[in-house]
C-alpha cells in the first residue's frame, strides 16, 4: 500500500512506555511507511536497562532502525543521536520532540516558590532541548523537512495546576515560532501539537488527570476527551507532506477546549 510516509526518515525523541504520546504518533508514522531511528531515557542501572528494554519492545517489532541512549541535558548525547541519525539515513525528513520534566517539589507547588535549579532544569529539558535538537537537526535535513513538539494550553493561558510547565510551554512555543522563522529559508517546518490531557506519566505529574479528563469533557465543545490515536494522527499530518503550507503553528488537538472563553451554561445544569 502507498503511505504517505514512504521514503521518508526520520528521528523519534520521547518514547518511554506504550502510553507515551510519541508512540501514537509513531504508530501512524509507521502505518504510513516511515524509516525510524528511536532515543530512549538513559538507564542507570546498566544492569537492568529497563528503559531501553520498554522502547526496543514497542519499536523493534515494527521495524524500528535504531535505539540508542540520549539524556537531552547532556550535549555529548545529542551529538550521539544526531551522528547515528546521519550515519545511519544520511539527510532526514522529519524529528519529534515529545519530551518534557520538572522536578515534582517544583511542578506541583506555586510559581512563586519554584527553586532556581528546579526552574533551570524544567526549562532547559522541556524548552532548551527542542532548540538543541533543531540545531543538530538542521544540517541533515531534506527541503520539505519538518520538525513537531507537543505543548499544552497552560503555555498561552493559565490552567490551574500546570503551574511551572506553563511557562516552559510558553518558552517552548516561542522557540517553535523564532525557530519556524529561522529554517523556513531552507524549506524546513516547525510546528506543535497542543494536546488536551492524555493518561500518560508525565501527565500524572500535573496535578489530578481525572479532574482534567472531567473538565475537558464538561466544558469543550465536543464534550469528550481526546484520543492518543488523534494526538498521533494529527501530529502525523504536521510532520507530513499534507502540511507543507504550515509552519510556526500550533495545532490545537483538544475537542476544542481552547477556544472558549466561558463555560458552556449548561455544565452548569448537572
Ligand atoms: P511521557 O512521560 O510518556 O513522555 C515524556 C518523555 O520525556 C519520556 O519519554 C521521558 O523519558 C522524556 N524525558 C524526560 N526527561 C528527559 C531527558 N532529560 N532526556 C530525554 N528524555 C527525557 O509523557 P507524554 O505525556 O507522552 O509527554 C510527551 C510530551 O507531550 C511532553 O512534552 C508533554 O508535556 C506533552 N503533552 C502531554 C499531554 C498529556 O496530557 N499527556 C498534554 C499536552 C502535552
Amino acid at each position: 500500500a502507498m503511505g504517505l510516509f514512504d521514503g521518508k526518515k526520520g528521528l523519534v525523541v520521547g518514547i518511554a512506555n506504550d502510553h507515551s504520546i510519541a508512540w501514537a504518533i509513531t504508530q501512524q508514522l509507521f502505518k504510513e511507511g516511515a524509516e525510524i531511528g528511536f532515543t530512549h531515557l538513559p538507564d542507570k542501572d546498566a544492569a537492568r536497562p529497563k528503559n531501553e528494554k520498554k522502547v526496543r519492545k514497542l519499536v523493534e517489532p515494527l521495524g524500528g532502525k535504531f535505539v540508542i541512549p540520549c539524556d537531552v541535558t547532556k550535549d555529548e548525547d545529542l551529538d550521539a543521536v544526531f551522528k547515528k541519525t546521519e550515519e545511519e539515513f544520511g539527510k532526514i525528513d522529519f524529528v519529534l520532540h515529545s519530551v518534557a520534566f520538572a522536578p515534582p517539589a517544583d511542578l506541583t507547588g506555586p510559581v512563586y516558590d519554584v527553586s532556581r535549579d528546579g526552574f533551570k532544569l524544567s526549562m532547559e529539558i522541556s524548552a532548551y532541548s527542542l532548540i538543541a535538537m533543531a540545531g543538530r537537526a538542521k544540517p541533515i535535513l531534506n527541503e520539505g523537512g519538518s520538525i513537531l513538539t507537543l505543548s499544552y494550553l497552560g503555555g498561552e493561558t493559565v490552567v490551574p495546576g500546570y503551574n511551572l510547565m506553563g511557562l516552559c510551554k510558553a518558552a517552548l512555543e516561542s522557540a517553535v515560532t523564532y525557530l519556524a522563522h529561522e529554517l523556513g529559508p531552507q524549506g524546513v517546518r516547525v510546528n506543535a501539537v497542543s494536546a488536551g490531557p492524555v493518561k500518560t506519566v508525565s501527565a500524572s505529574g500535573v496535578g489530578d488527570i481525572k479532574k482534567m479528563f472531567q473538565l475537558y469533557e464538561t466544558f469543550s465543545p465536543l464534550r469528550r476527551n481526546i484520543t492518543a490515536e488523534e494526538v498521533g494522527k494529527a501530529s502525523a499530518f504536521l510532520l507530513s507532506d499534507h502540511a507543507s503550507g504550515i509552519s510556526g503553528e500550533i495545532l490545537h488537538v483538544d475537542s476544542g477546549y481552547h477556544c472558549m472563553g466561558a463555560p458552556p451554561t449548561d455544565a452548569f445544569d448537572k
